[in-house]
């Protein structure tokens, strides 16, 4: 196996084409969280026809190529992309847009998937590395959490890997280029619901015989940014935010009802600010609520953790980057994305390192952003994604482990 990135990239290019129209057919034909049912089985007849080993059906659409190295190694990595697409309606009017109305392919994963089977055949023509690559192709990162899915369906027991490697585009960011950072890289995504109750009561005649649930949910809407003023330590990024009330009815403005709700999100970047997170808006709803006689009940929803990159597989990614295209062009203290992304999953679970691949930036300056409309997956980079993973893996198997 070439060790010059340049001869990588040089032999990927020389199939480039391939990759492009893969990328085109998924992206005409997109499928949403658990149901990308003709991509995993174009991802799998790809890797049955490079002769790769091939797992369907974990997590019900996702699937899992296992390649061994030519030379003897007991160490293993896995490379992963997402294939889900968006309930979004495309507007870009390209010749090869979707043709499934209301879903769409904004936010890349079909680059994603692209650039990991770009790798996965030259690695399959070129076996000289010590050990095992797992390819996994994930289902339903868009809320979803299908890495989670994935893991709980023995994902690393049926496929040990001694490190785990994500890759994402990045709109606004130049072709050529990438950005990561060690430690919390994107936000921990968490929902919660308080159900206030208390007698009600008629609020004109006699408002002393109720206990009043609409003063405690006003008193906890206001102590809850507190939690983040005085709860978080300042230096930690952190955000509650209220996005739904109710209660009562409109018609009825001199009753006072016996129940109201609020909710909202709640975003961290660590897993102990996010224990403070819920702890500390259940311990405030609930001691409000028993001063005014009243109950309260927390619903607090885990969404997706934190994604926390490795320190050590972070520096192993940003060098493997720099290798192929200059560290200049490598941004290794990128700023947190206030975003969440499910590889946070499989970082709980391995130690491994995400990166973002620049996607392009248009010559004004703008970019289309994931998740509009008007976004597109940028084919250039399709060859420079997936000599990232060659690359990578020659550095983790490159030598007997
Ligand atoms: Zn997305
Ligand atoms: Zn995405």
């Amino acid at each position: 196996m070439p060790t010059d990135p340049k001869d990588i990239l040089a032999a990927i290019k020389a199939y480039e084409d391939e990759l492009i129209a893969i990328r085109r057919d998924i992206h005409a034909h997109p499928e949403t969280g658990f149901e990308e049912v003709r991509t995993a089985a174009l991802v799998a007849e790809k890797l049955r026809s490079w002769g790769v080993e091939t797992h369907e059906g974990i997590a019900k659409t996702g699937v899992v190529g296992t390649l061994k190295g030519n030379r003897p190694g007991q160490r293993a990595v896995a490379l992963r992309a997402d294939m889900d697409a968006l309930f979004i309606e495309e507007k870009t009017g390209l010749p090869y847009a979707s043709t499934v109305p209301g879903k769409m392919h904004a936010c890349g994963h079909d680059g994603h998937t692209a650039m990991l089977l770009g790798a996965a055949r030259y690695l399959a023509e070129n076996r000289d590395f010590a050990g095992t690559v797992h390819f996994i192709f994930q289902p339903a990162e868009e809320g979803l959490g299908g890495a989670r899915v994935m893991i709980e369906e023995g994902l690393f027991d049926r496929f040990p890997a001694d490190a785990v490697y994500g890759m994402h585009n990045n709109p606004g960011r130049a072709v050529g280029e990438f950005g990561i950072r060690p430690g919390p890289m994107m936000a921990a995504s968490d929902s919660w619901t308080v159900t206030f109750g208390g007698t009600g009561g008629h609020g004109g005649s006699a408002p002393h015989l109720a206990t009043d649930p609409t003063m405690v949910m006003a008193q906890f809407i206001l102590a809850a940014q507190a939690i983040v003023g005085r709860n978080v330590p300042p230096v930690e990024p952190a955000v509650i935010s209220v996005g739904h009330v109710s209660g009562g009815a409109i018609g009825s403005p001199n009753i006072i009802p016996s129940e109201v709700v609020v909710a909202g999100t709640a975003r961290s970047y660590s897993p102990k600010v996010r224990d403070t997170l819920e702890r500390r808006l259940r311990e405030v709803a609930e001691g409000l609520a028993a001063t005014s006689g009243c109950t309260a009940a927390m619903h607090y929803q885990r969404r997706y953790p934190p994604l926390v990159n490795h320190a050590e597989q972070t520096a192993i990614a940003a060098g493997v980057a720099a290798s192929i295209v200059g560290a200049d062009k490598v941004d290794t203290a990128m700023p947190m994305r206030t975003g969440a992304e499910d590889f946070s999953f499989m970082l709980e679970k391995k130690p491994g390192a995400f990166i973002f691949i620049g996607n392009g930036v248009k010559p004004d300056g703008s970019s289309h952003y994931v998740h509009t409309p008007l976004y597109d997956f940028n084919d250039e980079i399709l060859a420079l994604g997936a000599t990232y993973w060659v690359t990578l893996v020659g550095q983790e198997l490159g030598v007997e482990g």
